[in-house]
């Protein structure tokens, strides 16, 4: 009896597995955990590019068109581990919180730019900020007003919107009113055909059961409620071309 009904289960799930496109069913199995949380050594390619290797020959091929153009495209970020991710958002939470805000307001404040260790698009090796390398300029590069019109990176900017697509590498954190989450950057790039199939892989983990376990400052404070909704709004509310 307990036979037939294995039989009867496995014949079950033989035709799931039919019905399940198998690209995702490789795609899941492609990527781990670890490896979507920036928590494994993947091999990186470029002195000072760090991306996986067709992220990276795209990107040579980019910077070399822009050039010609012109442009002389500079990496200030790309790969990012997850203990690096969370140095960053320790330092912030001591910061904000060290200012007298409540840890889920300081948490609110470091989302609107920096992700929860484990959750940045930089731990994939797909995904990078870029700015014009020629001009001079003050202050904090990562600035929304230097790339509109009448700012340093404005050329650089244009020449991305008309350009990046051919390289396969899509703005991200698009300037759309209706978006929610992280906010404008018009310097993050993602090269789609890496960064679409782990994010689905991603989507399919268990994220907050990894996040419980993990030890930062600040981690104690996340609530699934919390988290879940960081999930909605800043992992998937992005540009649609990137889903
Ligand atoms: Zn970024």
């Amino acid at each position: 009896m307990e036979r037939r009904l294995f039989i009867k289960r496995s014949g079950f799930c033989g035709l799931a597995l039919t019905i399940v496109p198998s690209t995702l069913l490789i795609q899941d199995t492609k990527y781990s955990i670890e490896e979507l949380m920036g928590k494994e050594d993947i091999e990186l390619y470029g002195d000072g590019i760090n991306l996986r290797k067709e992220a990276h020959d795209a990107f040579v091929e980019m910077k070399k068109a822009a050039l010609a153009d012109g442009i002389d495209i500079k990496i200030v970020s790309s790969y990012r581990s997850f203990d690096r991710q969370a140095v960053i958002f320790e330092r912030k939470y001591l910061k904000y919180t060290d200012d007298g805000m409540e840890p889920l307001d300081a948490i609110d404040k470091i989302i609107e730019y920096s992700t929860i260790p484990g959750t940045s698009r930089h731990h994939w090796g797909t995904d990078m900020d870029l700015i014009d390398g020629a001009p001079k300029v003050d202050g904090d590069v990562l600035d929304a007003s230097k790339f509109s019109t009448g700012g340093p990176f404005e050329k650089f900017k244009l020449w991305m919107d008309e350009n990046s697509k051919k390289f396969d590498y899509y703005l991200v954190y698009t300037d759309d009113s209706k978006r929610k989450g992280f906010k404008y950057e018009p310097w993050h790039y993602s090269y789609a055909p890496l960064s679409i199939p782990m994010l689905k892989s991603f989507r399919l983990k268990n994220i907050m059961k990894q996040l419980e376990q993990e030890d930062f400052l600040g981690s104690d404070h996340l609530t699934t409620e919390f988290v879940k909704t960081y999930i909605e709004d800043n992992i998937l509310d992005i540009n649609p071309e990137l889903l």
